[in-house]
């Protein structure tokens, strides 16, 4: 057996297509949904998350403003760009892209941005409303994941769902929104026991532990449907030698760039026993951006009440 591919990039493109349609009804509205991203310091991975998304804001016609501060940045600094962002009525959404340099206070830089423009869905008003199923919208990789199983036909209602991880942006999120849709759901963390037996019973298994390849296949009930939100960098060849050597692409890329981009599931052993795989790339990422642009549009046509 050989487990179905979800096909990420496909479905970040169904997405696309359906926001063109409303942001430019919000441009013939003379609302352009506008979306703003702060970037503190020189972190690279942060540098080209925020490009990413200022790329796609640019292929939507979706305004885009990148606010850059050094990585001496003080919290105060970080306030001062986050309220002028609030009072900006051309922005409709506001990211503060994470992780902030370690003298920021994280907790009071979030909690900072106005609820109607948190397109990252981590204010505690709306956490709040995310726990009691009141959300505007939800953060955008845990979205993306819903949408994904939706647009795939995945059954949810009823399933056992297990989501390895439970941080702030991925893990608890994504296990609320799937208990919101009924599934049976279990959250697992670096202190769970017999973290392969807990896993075995999901019939939706979502691993979000950024620990490269380290879910293989006892770890998967057969059938199951597993989704790999994890993404990490392997440069070591005896791993990558290891996993890959059956993969004649992979093993290209890695002499090519010396790594390979990978998620937290080994697909070449998970692969044999589950029914449906989220690849990594081309799985879960695609749609992180997608669900961004989605709740920025969200929030142009509530603030606007178009
Ligand atoms: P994180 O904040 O580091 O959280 C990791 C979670 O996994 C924590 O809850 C931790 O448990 C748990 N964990 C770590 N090692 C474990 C182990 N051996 N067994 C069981 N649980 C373990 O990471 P994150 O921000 O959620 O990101 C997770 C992964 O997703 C990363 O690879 C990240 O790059 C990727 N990611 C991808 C996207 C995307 O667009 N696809 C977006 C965001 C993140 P404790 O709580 O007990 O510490």
């Amino acid at each position: 057996m050989s487990a179905q591919l979800f096909d990420g990039a496909k479905i970040a493109q169904q997405i696309y297509d359906e926001l063109m349609v409303e942001i430019e009804s919000l441009r013939q509205a003379k609302h352009p949904p506008g979306l703003a991203a702060v970037l503190v310091g020189d972190n690279p991975a942060s540098r080209i998350y925020v490009n990413r998304k200022v790329a796609a804001c640019a292929r939507l016609n979706v305004v885009s403003r990148k606010v850059e501060l050094p990585q001496s940045a003080a919290t105060r600094d970080v306030l001062r760009a986050v309220d002028a962002l609030n009072e900006d009525d051309s922005m409709d959404g506001i990211l503060v892209q994470l992780p902030l340099p370690p003298q920021i206070d994280e907790k009071e830089i979030l909690a900072r941005v106005r609820p109607d423009k948190d397109v990252d869905g981590l204010h505690p008003l709306n956490i709040g409303a995310l726990v009691m199923g009141t959300h505007r919208w939800a953060p955008c990789t845990p979205s993306g994941v819903m949408e994904m199983l939706r647009r795939s036909g995945v059954e949810v209602a009823g399933r056992r769902a297990v989501v390895l991880g439970r941080s702030r942006l991925v893990g608890h999120p994504l296990a609320i929104l799937l208990m919101h849709a009924n599934a049976t759901v279990t959250i697992c963390h670096s202190k769970t026991r017999n973290l392969p037996a807990v896993s075995r019973e999901a019939d939706l298994l979502v691993a979000a532990i950024g620990r490269p390849l380290m879910i293989t296949e006892e770890f998967v009930k057969p059938g199951a449907t597993v989704i790999d939100v994890g993404i990490s960098k392997v440069t070591d060849g005896e791993t990558v030698r290891k996993v890959f050597h059956s993969v004649p692409e992979r093993m290209k890329e890695f002499d090519a760039k010396q790594y390979v981009i990978v998620g937290d599931v080994n697909p070449v052993s998970v692969e044999k026993v589950a029914g449906r795989l989220s690849p990594v790339p081309g799985g879960v990422g695609p749609l992180t951006i997608a669900m961004l642009i989605h709740n920025t549009v969200r929030a142009a046509k509530m603030r606007h009440g178009v």
